[in-house]
This record gives structure tokens, C-alpha cells and sequence, in this order.
């Protein structure tokens, strides 16, 4: 893990802990994520992260609302994959970024828990999984 990542790992835990943010915890992820932080607090306070559970595995996916007009929704899972286009052009090919919008915005409404929780059955959320 480089650096950034586990300094972020940090946070995190320090946000999940508390279920608040505090100022200096915000000017740590804007340095690490940049203008992503932004959008992705955005998602955050228009409520748009949806944590789907599957019953009885626990097993569990995001749904995260775009920023576009279109209102798409992305699935993602907040560490390692997002199925947006910046995922795969930003982070995959590029390795510039540690992660995409969505997974921030998944991680920091989990963290604060602030996402709206779904919960399926494990067939309905295998067919999720079987369409990424
Ligand atoms: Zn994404």
C-alpha cells in the first residue's frame, strides 16, 4: 500500500469511530483526493450512497449516484472497484488517482453512516454481482 493509502486507512477508521468528521480530518483527504473529496461530499449530502445488503450472507455492494443530469448509478465497492469510466481510464490505465468519486463517497457515507441501506436476497444480489 503506498502512503497515501494508509494514511487515508486512518481517517477512515478515525471518521467510522466517531461518525463525524472534523475539520482537520477534511484537510487530510482534500490534500490526499483533491477536488474528488468535493464531489464526492457532494453525493454524500444529497444522500446519494445506497449500501445494498444481501440476506442472510451480509454480503454487501454501493450504489452510487453520478453527477450528471442523467443521475446514473454506479456500482462500487468502496476499496477496490467502481464501475464508472474515470475508474478505469484515472485509476486503472493511469494509476494517478487512488480511487474514483464514488468509491470516496462510499467510503465517507459508510464511514459517517449516512448511506441508505437495501437489503435484498442473496440471489437478487448475485444477479448485481453477475452484471459488473
Ligand atoms: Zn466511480
Amino acid at each position: 500500500m503506498s502512503t497515501s493509502a494508509i494514511v487515508a486507512e486512518k481517517v477512515w477508521k478515525d471518521i467510522q469511530s466517531t461518525h463525524s468528521v472534523s475539520d482537520e480530518q477534511l484537510s487530510i483527504l482534500h490534500f490526499l483526493f483533491g477536488k474528488n473529496l468535493e464531489r464526492a461530499t457532494r453525493i454524500v449530502d444529497q444522500r446519494g450512497v445506497k449500501r445494498i445488503l444481501g440476506e442472510p450472507s451480509g454480503r454487501s455492494i454501493f450504489q452510487v449516484v453520478g453527477e450528471s443530469k442523467r443521475k446514473e448509478e454506479y456500482l462500487c465497492f468502496a476499496e477496490h472497484y467502481c464501475a464508472c469510466y474515470s475508474f478505469f481510464y484515472d485509476i486503472v490505465n493511469r494509476g494517478e488517482q487512488l480511487c474514483c468519486k464514488h468509491q470516496l463517497a462510499a467510503r465517507l457515507a459508510s464511514s459517517l453512516g449516512t448511506c441508505i441501506d437495501v437489503n435484498m436476497s442473496d440471489d437478487d444480489l448475485a444477479l448485481i454481482f453477475s452484471q459488473l
